[in-house]
């Protein structure tokens, strides 16, 4: 409660409790959608800017609702982790990544988000485990990005998950470096493979000689740590052409193409078989 002026205590006011419905709402929704198989995942294709071919695909979910449409994930993530719907909702979109990269060639593998709340859950490394070993995928398949807001608290518990995980092979990718708390001693720390350079370094008011220089030296350590620098949010040929100069091996964006359904990311795949 607040102690508002005059000595008068307000627990709530209109606007709060107008929220507070609505997350309830969207929680129930949401849980309701989970079985009611309203929720699927997308796949946005990462390409080899050198070969142009696609190296793995990013898994993105999609709430498509009766009433509402297409959801965004920035709409139903945030309630999804502040009530904990993430950790089953995570778990549901880790299997199905699986399963779908099961399907495609060796050398293309799956990049899942991880948020915070699902690794902080009990048993979360067993689960992604579990997701694996039922899709039959070897763990060198999976990659799951994370952002540095990880990092902020509770060390002990994500260090051991991400060593439990990168000991049987699974990758890790720091994702929206850039953004938020960007510290080197994260890199330094923890095993990345990959580092995604944040879209408003590619594109916006921010974008200049400065931002192309600090993508550059985010390059050049990427060369020298064996990392791979992948450039978010490409749009357009100046851009592909702009962070493949300054080093970035993997490139991601509709200027390549947007999030597809399974189908449509296996329909790219053989074409790329075919030429
Ligand atoms: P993110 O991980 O940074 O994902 C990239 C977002 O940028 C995606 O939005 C993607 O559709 C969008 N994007 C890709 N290329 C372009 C481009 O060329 N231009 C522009 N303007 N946008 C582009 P999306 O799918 O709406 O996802 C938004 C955020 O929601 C993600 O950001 C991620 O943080 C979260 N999210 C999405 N799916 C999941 C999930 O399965 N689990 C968790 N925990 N979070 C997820
Ligand atoms: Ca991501
Ligand atoms: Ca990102
Ligand atoms: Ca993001």
């Amino acid at each position: 409660a607040k102690i508002s002026g005059r000595n008068q205590v307000c627990f709530f006011d209109a606007s709060m409790t107008r929220n507070l419905v609505r997350k309830k709402e969207i929680e129930a929704e949401l849980r309701a959608a989970l079985q009611r198989d309203e929720l699927s995942i997308f796949f946005q294709p990462i390409v080899d800017l050198e070969t142009g071919r696609i190296r793995a695909f990013e898994a993105l979910v999609r709430w498509f609702h009766p009433e509402k449409g297409e959801l965004r994930p920035d709409e139903f993530i945030p309630v999804a982790e502040e009530t904990g719907v993430i950790i089953t909702l995570g778990n549901w979109i880790t299997a199905q990544a699986a399963r779908a990269c099961a399907q495609w060639p060796e050398g293309v593998s799956v990049a899942v988000n991880l948020s915070p709340v699902q690794i902080r859950a009990p048993g979360a490394a067993l689960g992604i485990l579990t997701a694996l070993r039922d899709a039959g995928l070897d763990p060198s398949r999976l990659e799951l990005e994370v952002t540095e807001s990880l990092f902020l608290d509770d060390n002990q518990h994500t260090a051991r998950f991400i060593d439990e995980l990168a000991a049987k092979g699974v990758r890790f990718a720091l994702d929206d470096f850039g953004t938020g708390y960007s510290s080197l001693g994260y890199i330094n720390k923890f095993p990345f493979k990959k580092i995604k350079v944040d879209r408003s370094f590619v594109s916006g008011p921010n974008v200049g000689i400065k931002s192309d220089a600090i993508i550059r030296a985010v390059a050049e350590m990427g060369a020298t740590l064996e990392m791979d620098i992948v450039a978010e949010g490409l749009e357009t040929i100046e851009q592909v052409h702009t962070v493949r100069n300054a080093g970035c091996t993997l490139g991601q964006g509709y200027y390549f193409s947007r999030a597809v359904p399974d189908y449509l990311a296996a329909m790219l795949l053989a074409q790329e078989l075919e030429s």
